[in-house]
């Protein structure tokens, strides 16, 4: 009996945390959607990078000069062209903005994102869109990792995607000897059944850094405890391209979009967050240092540009809660702190474009892949990169991100609360 009476309280209080959320369907608790144990995942929705190149070329055509594409790269395993679509020139006195999406290949919304955004700038009379092109520059590189964007299938599971590229590890192209092992963010066989690099850990702040001419640098995984914490080699075809694009541009300001799995804001409020964010990838003591043809170059993260990465990521926290309507809780990604013991992420993109004097903005949607949410959610996880980054944007040509408090950013975005899985339907809560 007393069992009984405490079980019927402990639903009465998980129910009324909840009491709040729609109760009708199963997919919308705690606050889903969330996908169904026996939904065959499907990806048919998604864009390939055919889709993409298509796409880019027909905006190009109808946008009267607006934008103008080029090809940069080809991805390592199946050669995609790699594509980046220019609105505004790189010399002239207008902020800069560099933004690429699907560096890992499952984490395909951003791109879904960008192809809107790229639209709208490339057609749209609206007033706003004119201010944006006539004030800011801004360059996309739109599914970055084509390879791992390419769908494949699993048999009784259906359709998938993979974080990594498409590549091997070539040692002796690099000068070391064959039996040398691979960086640590080499996969050996990921689940397509292909090796391949995570593109996000391949970055150098020396944007010049050649594994050939540095191969004493080369550190295979677990040698010290810091491993996680260095710069990567620039050895994917897919880096060197977004590096390449970096370099003629030299933004001010970097966006990197990417998912990740399932976060409640905190206990205290256990609401579904549908987007974490971050400006700051290496802690600001850190400090690379590399010699290279006779010239030593020092790389360190500066107030100053952090303090734009703060504002950047201030103005999309402050538009998107603002009404609180469409989207969940926006919160922090987990700090620099929590990564390699403090020494922070230099090898993604963010990290050392971060040690170029460019403010960076990390998006983190909702949801590996589609694994997570199915595909109801897709449409609102779009359009919130979609309004994040066009806000962003309109900050830039307003200049109404200058005005923004820095300050905002650690005192009022929340820290990452923790990460929850998929419930399971059948037991109610
Ligand atoms: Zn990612």
């Amino acid at each position: 009996m007393k069992k009984k009476i405490s079980l019927v309280l402990v639903f009465m209080m998980v129910f009324a945390v909840f009491a709040s959320y729609s109760l009708a369907n199963p997919q919308s608790i705690p606050n889903g959607p969330w996908i169904q144990p026996d939904q065959n995942v499907s990806l048919s929705s998604l864009l390939q990078p055919e889709d993409v190149e298509q796409r880019l070329l027909d905006m190009e055509r109808r946008s009267k000069g607006r934008m103008e594409t080029e090809i940069i790269g080809y991805s390592s395993g199946y050669e995609w062209p790699i594509y980046v679509a220019k609105f505004g020139e790189a010399d002239n006195d207008n902020p800069k903005i560099l933004i690429d999406t699907q560096i890992h290949g499952n984490e395909p919304l951003g791109t879904e994102a960008v192809m809107h955004l790229m639209q709208t700038l490339a057609m749209s009379n609206n007033k706003e869109v004119r201010d944006i092109l006539d004030n800011v520059t801004v360059w996309f590189i739109p599914m970055l990792n084509a390879d791992g964007a390419t769908i494949f299938e699993i048999e009784d599971y259906g359709d998938a995607q993979t974080r990594q590229n498409i590549q091997y590890w070539t040692p002796e192209e690099w000068g070391l000897d064959a039996d040398t092992d691979a960086p640590w963010y080499h996969v050996s066989q990921t689940w397509r059944g292909t090796p391949g690099y995570d593109i996000n850990r391949d970055a150098h702040p020396h944007l010049d850094f050649d594994l050939a001419v540095h191969s004493d640098q080369h550190s295979p995984c677990n040698e010290d405890e810091n491993w996680g914490g260095q710069p990567g080699f620039y050895v994917t075809p897919e880096a060197r391209a977004l590096r390449d694009v970096f370099k003629e541009l030299e933004p001010d300001l970097y966006i990197n979009h990417h998912h990740r799995g399932s976060n409640i804001e905190s206990e205290e409020n256990p609401e579904l967050t549908t987007l974490q964010i971050l400006g700051q990838f290496v802690p600001l003591d850190r400090e690379d240092t590399i010699v290279d043809n006779g010239e030593t170059y020092t790389y360190t993260l500066t107030e100053e540009s952090l303090d734009l990465s703060r504002q950047v990521n201030a103005l999309v926290y402050q538009k998107l809660q603002k009404g609180n309507s469409l989207f969940g809780q926006i919160t922090k990604y987990p700090r620099v702190e929590d990564f390699y013991g403090g020494y922070g992420l230099p090898g993604t993109t963010l990290g050392s474009f971060s040690m170029n004097d460019t403010a960076v903005m990390l998006y983190e949607t909702r949801g590996q892949s589609t694994r997570d949410t199915g595909q109801k959610a897709n449409g609102r996880y779009i359009r919130q990169s979609l309004d994040g980054i066009y806000e962003t944007l309109l900050g830039f040509a307003t200049g109404e991100v200058y005005d923004i408090d820095p300050s905002f950013y650690e005192d009022e975005i929340p820290e990452a609360g923790p990460r929850i899985t998929v419930p399971d339907p059948g037991q109610g809560f």
